[in-house]
């Protein structure tokens, strides 16, 4: 990206976060410079419902120490009267790869992008308020991690619902276990599915997207919390987990936490897998199918025969002309005999019919 690809910030810029009971969104905002609404969202992300909890708690913060001292120097560059539009690049930069880790640092990615103003102000910057939000989410981390363990656990043999065990837990321990609470809620029409593009994103963001993803864009009214603070948006959202209902489960596929209605089915996540358009719940049934299919009778018998037939090639007792056809009219009453057409008998009487 070359200077003057950030996008501008005017007067403000704060973080935002709304939820139903399918999915999160979380945005970057700021003043509309043409006055032409409320605000702009310069990053807008939607997510399943969970997803950014347990995203947040694999983040690997020994990297983002090394962006504090990077900022940190930025900062003392910028002070020594030694700027240019370069430094705010990087710092742009930053925060851009902290949000497309995880979006609910939402603030101190905002936090960062401040300081352009300071700067437009003609104030000192400090990256104070970057390392307080810094300290505040490692901290959480290691708090979440106990709360998805106790409160977001999948013991169904206890029939508690999530919040009530929350209150359960702040009883014996209010640390750990905190009341929630998050600042300013507004209530807001604002976007759900299909895909925004934003100023933050580049083409990147775009690739292996289906336009029409989780259905066409709509407008929706919602309560939506709005704050500088990252305690707001978590608390915001872990009641909204507690609302839902929500459990955290292993997705049998890549492994990783997701967040699922206690009692509902589904052992896999939405996520895209590596280097597919499939997510791990179109490729987990697919494996389910496979599976299954697999087990069946007419399959296994196929197969055998297949085998046997395959053979004859190398005795040469067939050649693979007639294996091709062979195995074409195989597998056509197979899948008769799948679909129930032609009993699993009459599907072995023909495998059998030019047994050697
Ligand atoms: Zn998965």
């Amino acid at each position: 990206m070359s200077p003057g690809n950030r996008p501008k910030v005017y007067q403000k810029i704060w973080a935002a976060a709304y939820a139903d009971n399918k999915v999160e969104c979380f945005e970057v905002r700021t003043m509309d410079a043409e006055n032409k609404g409320p605000y702009i969202p310069y990053w807008h992300k939607q997510y399943p419902l969970g997803q950014t909890l347990a995203d947040f708690l694999n983040i690997d913060f020994r990297s983002w120490n090394e962006h504090l001292d990077i900022i940190q120097f930025i900062v003392d560059t910028i002070n020594a009267g030694d700027d240019d539009e370069s430094q705010f690049l990087s710092l742009f930069n930053i925060a851009t790869h902290w949000l497309r880790t995880c979006s609910l640092v939402a603030p101190m990615a905002a936090a960062v992008e401040r300081l352009s103003l300071c700067y437009e102000r003609g104030e000192t910057l400090s990256a104070d308020e970057v390392k307080r939000h810094m300290t505040y989410y490692q901290a959480l981390q290691f708090r979440l991690k106990t709360v998805v363990r106790t409160v977001f656990d999948t013991d169904n043999t206890n029939s508690m619902t999530s919040r009530e065990r929350y209150m359960e837990a702040w009883r014996e321990d209010k640390t750990t276990y905190p009341e929630l609470r998050f600042g300013q809620i507004q209530v807001q029409e604002v976007w759900i599915n299909g895909i925004m593009t934003c100023l933050y994103d580049n083409a990147l963001d775009y690739i292996g997207q289906d336009l029409m993803e989780n259905g066409p864009q709509e407008f929706v009214t919602r309560e939506v919390v709005v704050s500088e603070e990252p305690s707001d948006l978590v608390d915001f959202m872990l009641n909204r987990y507690l609302d839902s209902n929500l459990e955290f489960r292993t997705c049998k596929y890549c492994g990783r936490l997701f967040g699922a209605k206690r009692g509902s089915k589904g052992e896999y996540c939405d996520r895209k897998i590596a280097g597919s358009t499939k997510t791990c719940k179109q490729a987990g049934s697919l494996r389910l199918y496979e599976q299954r299919r697999m087990e069946e009778p007419a399959v296994k018998a196929y197969k055998k025969a297949y085998k046997t037939h395959n053979a004859r090639i190398r005795y040469g007792l067939m050649t693979r002309a007639e294996f091709v056809k062979w195995s074409a009219k195989a597998r056509l009453l197979r899948d008769q005999c799948l679909d129930g057409k032609l009993s699993l008998e009459e599907f072995q009487a023909w495998l059998d019919h030019d047994k050697l």
